[in-house]
């Protein structure tokens, strides 16, 4: 398959530290791809390059070949790199349908002029947004909450109104970070049955995950980081088995590898 993503030489300084360090792998179309490593290891700092919320101090992010690294993280979702995380905006007080309606002006054909005004192609839009909605609600099990209040939704339901409302400005990749944090185990079940189905659906899914059954359950691939520099890259059977791996996780009770 091809690679959709090429991280190449990505390194992101703050300061003195080195958050990212040198860092390089590809991504292929329609994988699920899993970025492990401690806490501090970079990871999420890793996806802000990638999905352009940081600009990188070296390397570059390629998006089907084309330079996505320096462009707004708008420009870089409206591409099709599409980053859901912990502080995803959700608005507390509409319905859950409303707000996977107003994630779709992302992609919004219609000046906001357009709105005020009533324009047909604002017209037009709402209720293509408003049927995608449905789909996209419809698609992660979320149908019988579409008319609640978000802010009465519980923790794993308002995990999965996050990816709906990423899935709302129909990215070709979405970058996880922990969307399974916080789950009880059948949640967290549920939650990576959905994160196939976004593979099925032909999106490419980049997870961040502290829940080593899971990941390893779910990953086509693996990228271990430590310290910022990537230390192995394979399937999860030659990742349980990498003597980097394991020497890395040594000692961290709370990140078991799950060996
Ligand atoms: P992870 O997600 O793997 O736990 P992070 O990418 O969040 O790790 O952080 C990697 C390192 O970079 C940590 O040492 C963290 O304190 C540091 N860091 C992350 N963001 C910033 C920032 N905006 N400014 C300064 N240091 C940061
Ligand atoms: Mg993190």
């Amino acid at each position: 398959m091809a690679d959709i993503l090429e991280i190449v030489g990505l390194t992101k300084r703050f300061g003195g530290l080195v958050a990212v360090n040198d860092v390089s792998f590809s991504v292929r179309e329609r994988e699920i791809l899993s970025v492990i490593g401690p806490n501090g290891a970079g990871k999420s700092t890793l996806f802000k390059l990638i999905a352009s919320f940081l600009r990188p101090t070296n390397g570059e992010v390629r998006f089907k070949g084309e330079r996505i690294s320096g462009l707004a993280p708008h420009i870089v979702a409206r591409k099709g790199v599409v980053r859901t995380f912990q502080e995803t905006t959700i608005f507390r007080n509409m319905t859950v349908h409303d707000n996977v309606v107003t994630a779709h002006h992302l992609r919004s054909q219609a000046s906001l002029a357009g709105f005020y005004f009533g324009s047909t192609a604002a017209r037009q839009d709402l209720a293509a947004f408003g049927r995608s909605a449905d789909e996209i609600l419809t698609f992660l099990g979320l149908v019988p909450m579409r008319n609640e209040i978000a802010s009465t939704l519980p923790h794993g339901h308002l995990r999965a109104l996050g990816i709906a409302i990423g899935l709302a400005t129909n990215p070709a990749v979405i970058l996880l970070d922990e969307p399974f944090a916080g789950m009880n185990h059948d949640e967290t079940r549920r939650a990576v049955g959905m994160v196939r189905k976004l593979r099925d659906r032909g999106i490419t899914v980049l997870l961040v995950e502290h829940d080593m059954a899971a990941v390893m359950n779910i990953s086509d691939r693996i990228v271990v980081l430590n310290f910022g520099q990537k230390i192995a890259e394979g399937t999860p059977s030659e990742i349980q088995r990498d003597p980097m791996v394991i020497e890395a996780y040594l000692g961290a009770e709370d990140e078991a590898i799950g060996l």
